[in-house]
């Protein structure tokens, strides 16, 4: 009977084992999630220590893209404001075999911001009302999917040493209308600075935009993009790549805005996501 339950046992580990198993002396991969809380409108890192060669995986539908970093591999992915708070799936493939874990989305509170406006301020004209669904359908079109990493390094800061305005996540409460919660951070700057490119990209719009004004948004490759509203003006031209710290724009007040500044828009695999968290990263 002894012998039975050994058996058993036996059975029971090897059908525990990953398919293509590492050899007995070699280090089993780790694999480590940051940051401790994974919450709406924050980015997700996955790294896995001890792969030999290929890593993949995919978080909520999305490809993640690992890059080597130090040893080990490293990919970031962005968890959407809207997304629901629970637990879901990270799936893996580390050399060949595959692997799971449970990533729990924990609710954020982010501010929420009452404002009473003049109604005209609110309520659009038709022509204006056209103007901004054609802006939107235009910006719902840039996406590519994921081209080719052409990033490097840290993000930087597009105004370092400003002050921050109103923070990334506030909702918005209009005239006692709930709207879109803030899907960027304003940082506050004088018309005319200059606002640098967080880090090497390519330039996949320059447009003049009803609600946002002028408007660029970079590509920076593996699905990493970074947007910059109410410029007074672009300073750079569709298609053109861009290197870390190269003036993009200078800052103005165009569309619908009431004092120079700033607002920085990062989307990360369609995430929107808070700028401030991208810059803390290091991700190579
Ligand atoms: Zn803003």
């Amino acid at each position: 009977m002894g012998e039975f339950i050994k058996d058993i046992v036996a059975v029971i580990v090897l059908l525990c084992m990953p398919s293509h198993a590492w050899a007995a002396d070699a280090t089993p991969p780790s694999i480590l999630i940051s940051p401790k809380k994974i919450v709406p409108g924050g980015l997700m890192v996955v790294t896995v220590k001890n792969a030999v060669g290929m890593v993949e995986g995919s978080f909520r539908g999305k490809q993640l893209h690992f890059n080597p970093a130090k040893g080990a591999f490293k990919a970031v992915t962005g968890i959407d404001l809207n997304t629901e708070p629970g637990p879901y799936q990270l799936a893996l493939s580390v050399d060949g075999t595959p692997l799971a874990r449970d990533v729990l989305i924990v609710k954020k509170r982010y501010p929420v911001q009452r404002l009473t406006l003049p109604e005209d301020m609110v309520v659009l004209s038709p022509e204006n009302e056209a103007r901004a669904e054609r802006d939107q359908r235009k910006m719902a079109s840039i996406w590519p999917v994921d081209s080719l990493r052409v990033w490097s390094g840290r993000f930087i800061d597009p105004l370092p040493g400003k002050a921050l305005g109103t923070p990334f996540g506030v909702r918005r409460i209009i005239n006692n209308i709930p709207k879109n919660p803030h899907s960027g951070v304003d940082i506050n700057a004088d018309e005319g600075d200059p606002v640098q490119a967080p880090n090497d990209g390519v330039v996949i719009l320059v447009d003049d935009q009803f609600y946002s004004g002028n408007s660029v948004v970079l590509d920076h490759g593996q699905g990493i993009y970074t947007m910059f509203f109410h410029l007074s003006k672009a300073t750079v031209k569709y298609g053109q790549a861009v290197r870390k710290g190269d003036v993009i724009a200078l800052v103005g007040s165009t569309g619908r805005s009431t004092g120079a500044h700033l607002h920085w828009g990062v989307r990360v695999q369609g995430a929107k996501v808070d700028p401030l968290e991208l810059i803390k990263l290091k991700l190579d």
